[in-house]
């Protein structure tokens, strides 16, 4: 609902507008742009109508300020005054209209779950919502219960013997100089991915993303620890464990107090099966109502960030960079391949979020990392928008400058690589980066892949990100075939030329298909992912054929 900050993205002429099916923009006013708000964010005036003062919001209330002159909409509990933001709301008035005087958070996710609305409509806040004090006091018994060490590991292993759906526990134990904290997830496919951990001064996080929830541990530790951990994973019994390492060799009387939506079972944005989501959740609720805090609005807990540091920068195209970012020692965090995270900078004094894919550092394994531990790096292929919102202002980081990254999100699942035989890959531009990491998995760990096609359309050859090294990379491999299409071709081009069309898709599929198993990855501008999307299902592609990544 309330679209980001670049509101004018694609340009108004541009084909990204033409996507059928896709969330309509609407024109703004002079003097509307996201610049404009902010200047009146700034100004001083009161947006809110209440004098600076911050209320309780019962829902009656909210149900009365329903008109575009006096509009209030609910978001993750916070209730703000968005009357002053209609004309300034890419989406138009009438798109902000529908959550009026309601709860719009489901309508807010269904749209863009990154933005951030804190920041943009923090002058509109009128207060929060009256909260039901009877989840508070479940809360604070329960986890009493659970951080003092009174849920010991007998009763976690009863748990897990348990006949029916599986559901997330965790337990701790010491030695004279070690805290480990063993979360069992009970499931299989667990691996390093799975698990998030960030600790900072005394407070402790680990997300674990369990299907298609996240389990999220949260605790303001008793004693202090070191800023180094290690996570293992012991995924036959679907356990993970985090060992943090005590500053003082003394015995813990507990691990620590709940911290926000501390034991809770969240649900992930992004799944790729809602039904089964909703379906998980239900069951886990009937049977562990006792000792879980099950968060039902989706988005009690937004995404976390860290602040990672600039490490390198260097030129890929005329206008594409890859970034290289540090994530810093008290953070364990590895992105699954096809997942994308966002990154956040101020901007002009607004807090501005856009999702990015990474990548790894090389398409060639003689690539050396800079030397550091494993898995400490993060690495980014970004196009730089000269007058682009946020990516002029990463450009202009400087090494050793810090910017904030989220946690994962993303529905690519790499079961769907299972007995893989042919792999189409169609990028378009900078869609070229969830193909990164998806080749050099392809062709390192898939055992019964045949072939790999990668048909990759841009404007002109200076376009083309790592044409060298995605040659050098077919030439030695040859399962890979790589195939570059050019819409405006400046020079002379001997290549193919055009946009996505049923021509040049029949002929790069033409394989035989009729016993393989096969999977059409495709990224790229909206209207191009879904042209794509189109042509393949006239191809007879079926749904688990086609993977197309959008936000
Ligand atoms: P914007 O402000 O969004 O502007 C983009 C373009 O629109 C510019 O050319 C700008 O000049 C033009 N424009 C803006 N306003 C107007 C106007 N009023 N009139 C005419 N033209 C206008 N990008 C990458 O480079 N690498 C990635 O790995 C990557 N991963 C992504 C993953 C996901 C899931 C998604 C959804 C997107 C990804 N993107 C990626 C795109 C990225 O999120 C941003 O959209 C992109 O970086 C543009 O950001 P910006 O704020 O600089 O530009
Ligand atoms: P670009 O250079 O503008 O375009 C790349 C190629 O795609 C060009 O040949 C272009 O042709 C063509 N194209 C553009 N729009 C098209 C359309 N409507 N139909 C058919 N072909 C079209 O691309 P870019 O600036 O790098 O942008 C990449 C896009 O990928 C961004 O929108 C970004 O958000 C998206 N992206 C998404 C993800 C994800 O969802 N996971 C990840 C990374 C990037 P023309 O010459 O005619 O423009």
């Amino acid at each position: 609902m309330l679209n980001v900050p670049s509101q004018s993205f694609p340009a108004p002429r541009s084909q990204q507008r033409v996507a059928s099916g896709g969330r309509s923009k609407v024109p703004l006013k002079q003097g509307r742009s996201l610049m404009d708000w902010i200047r009146l964010t700034k100004s001083g005036k009161d947006l809110t109508g209440l004098k600076g003062r911050l209320i309780e919001v019962t829902e009656e209330e909210l149900k009365k300020h329903n008109k575009k002159d006096d509009c209030w909409i609910c978001i993750r509990g916070f209730v703000y005054n968005v009357s002053p933001y209609m004309e300034y709301h890419p989406g138009g008035e009438d798109e902000l209209m529908r959550a009026a005087g309601s709860d719009g958070t489901e309508l807010f996710d269904q749209v863009h779950r990154w933005v951030n609305y804190e920041s943009m409509l923090k002058e509109c806040l009128v207060g929060r919502m009256a909260i039901k004090p009877a989840v508070l006091k479940d809360y604070r018994e329960e986890e009493k219960k659970v951080l003092n060490g009174m849920l010991p590991k007998s009763q976690v292993t009863d748990t897990l013997a348990k006949e029916g759906p599986s559901y997330p526990s965790y337990d701790w134990f010491q030695t004279n100089s070690l805290v480990t904290i063993a979360i069992y997830t009970k499931q299989k496919d667990i691996n390093l991915d799975s698990i998030i951990v960030d600790h900072q001064d005394d407070s402790f996080r680990a997300e674990t993303i369990i299907k298609d929830c996240l389990y999220l541990i949260h605790i303001g530790l008793s004693h202090e620890v070191q800023e180094d951990f290690s996570v293992r994973v012991v995924e036959s019994v679907g356990k993970i464990e985090i060992v943090l390492k005590k500053k003082e060799n003394t015995s813990w009387d507990f691990l620590g107090h709940p911290l926000e939506n501390h034991n809770s079972l969240i649900p992930r944005k992004d799944t790729e099966d809602p039904y089964m989501k909703d379906s998980y959740i239900r069951k886990n609720i009937n049977q562990r109502r006792e000792t879980f805090i099950f968060t039902f609005n989706p988005d009690v807990v937004g995404l976390y960030y860290r602040k990672c540091q600039l490490i390198s920068k260097e030129n890929v195209t005329h206008d594409t960079r890859l970034f290289c970012l540090m994530l810093p020692p008290s953070t364990h965090l590895q992105v699954p391949i096809g997942q994308h995270v966002y990154l956040k900078l101020p901007i002009t004094g607004t807090e501005i979020v856009k999702p990015y894919t990474p990548v790894s550092g090389s398409l060639l394994s003689e690539f050396k990392e800079p030397v550091l531990p494993n898995n400490k790096y993060i690495y980014f292929l970004i196009k730089i928008y000269h007058t682009g919102l946020f990516t002029p202002e990463l450009d202009r980081l400087q090494i050793g400058d810090f910017v904030s990254v989220s946690s994962p999100e993303g529905n690519f699942k790499i079961s769907k690589f299972q007995e893989l035989e042919d792999l189409f890959l169609l990028a378009a531009g900078t869609g070229f980066t969830p193909m990164v990491k998806i080749l050099n998995y392809a062709l390192t760990d898939i055992p019964s892949l045949r072939k790999v096609k990668l048909m990759f359309f841009n404007k002109t050859e200076d376009d083309i990100i790592w044409r060298s090294q995605l040659e050098k990379l077919a030439f030695k491999d040859k399962r890979l075939d790589v195939e570059f299409v050019l819409s405006a071709p400046i020079s002379e081009w001997n290549g193919k030329q055009g946009h996505i069309s049923p021509a040049l898709l029949s002929e790069f599929l033409k394989i035989n298909l009729d016993k393989s198993k096969v999977l059409v990855c495709i990224c790229g501008p909206v209207p191009f992912t879904e042209q794509g999307v189109r042509l393949l299902q006239d191809l007879n592609f079926s749904k688990n054929e086609i993977h197309s990544f959008t936000a």
